[in-house]
């Protein structure tokens, strides 16, 4: 065994690490290889009211079309990309694709709901960040209000100050701050009052037992004061069955994302829940009737 300097003095090589450092090399490769190709493409989750049943809007998820693998799912490559950089290329290149398809849907007479991004830390943090987000959306002649992005509470801790200033600088455009897996890190509700952010995403954790554990309801009713206190919009991500869905809907959350609505679609397919939106409501129990 060779040996090497480690942080705590000497330690004792590990033949792994160098097919570990060569199997991610190449997979850093495949990645700049899948952005140049266009293997990367983004699917389309709505986000709904139960009021009336309706889509308020969708969050755009990115998918790797990956010749031998398959679909690689974002969990696998997004982080890679933000280790490697490639999330500059990356991120340019889904926000060109949700413009164009946006677009599409504005001319098909699909108008009346907003399109979520993911953004990562990395992206804020570029100088050019807020004209990196505005100039493709004025590009396709889109209105600045039909864009939200949802940005995770690790953000909040990194270059605060500059970090505010640029979503500031974007919510005066009209394009919405959302607050993903909202829960799940160190949250300092300091950081959420400096924050310029329109609505807060229970993470779905919470939601997935919700009824096993009370510790999980309360948590969810709290993030809902919260909400409420600061005057928020309030999301929940990762509803998959009826009775997570009342159960959010008693605690008052009543706009939601996940399976037992529809799974991330296709932009194809998800025109068509565009254009009957009743699809998404089949398995949920009507809304009560108001009376006259
Ligand atoms: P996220 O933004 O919190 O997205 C929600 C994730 O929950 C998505 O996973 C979605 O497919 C999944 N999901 C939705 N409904 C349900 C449900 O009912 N049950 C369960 N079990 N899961 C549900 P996905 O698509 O694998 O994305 C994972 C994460 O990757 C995202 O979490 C987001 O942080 C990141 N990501 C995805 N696309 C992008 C992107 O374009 N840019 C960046 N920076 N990050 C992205
Ligand atoms: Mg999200
Ligand atoms: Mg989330
Ligand atoms: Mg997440």
């Amino acid at each position: 065994h060779v040996k090497w300097r480690g942080k705590n003095g000497f330690q004792y090589y590990d033949p792994s690490m160098n097919s570990m450092f060569h199997k991610k090399l190449s997979l850093e490769n495949e990645l700049r290889r899948a952005i140049e190709k266009r293997q990367i493409v983004l699917y389309y989750q709505p986000k709904i009211h139960l009021d009336g049943h309706c889509v308020i809007g969708l969050e755009a998820l990115a998918r790797w079309h990956h010749p031998e693998l398959g679909l690689v799912s974002p969990l696998e490559f997004i982080p890679l990309a933000e280790e490697t950089g490639l999330i500059h290329a990356l991120g340019e290149m889904l926000l060109e694709e949700a413009c164009v398809q946006m677009r599409q849907w504005q001319d098909a007479g699909l108008n009346n709901f907003s399109l979520a991004i993911n953004i990562s830390p990395q992206l804020v943090e570029e100088d050019a960040f807020v004209s990196r987000i505005l100039t493709p959306i004025r590009h396709h002649q889109l209105s600045e209000d039909l864009f939200e992005i949802e940005i995770t509470e690790n953000l909040l801790m990194r270059d605060v100050e500059s970090s505010i200033s640029k979503l500031k600088e974007l919510g005066s455009h009209g394009i919405k701050i959302a607050l993903d897996d909202f829960g799940t890190c160190y949250s300092s509700l300091a950081y959420l009052r400096r924050f310029p952010i329109h609505s807060v995403k229970i993470d779905k954790s919470f939601v997935s037992d919700i009824s096993s554990t009370s510790e999980n309801a309360s948590i969810i009713s709290a993030i809902a004061g919260i909400a409420n206190g600061f005057k928020l919009d309030l999301i929940a991500e990762g509803v998959e069955t009826i009775p997570q869905m009342h159960t959010l809907q008693s605690l008052g959350c009543t706009k939601m994302q996940g399976f037992l609505f529809s799974k991330p679609l296709p932009a194809k397919e998800m025109t068509q829940v565009l254009h009957n939106p009743s699809l998404l409501f089949q398995d949920v129990p009507a809304p009560p009737q108001m009376l006259p």
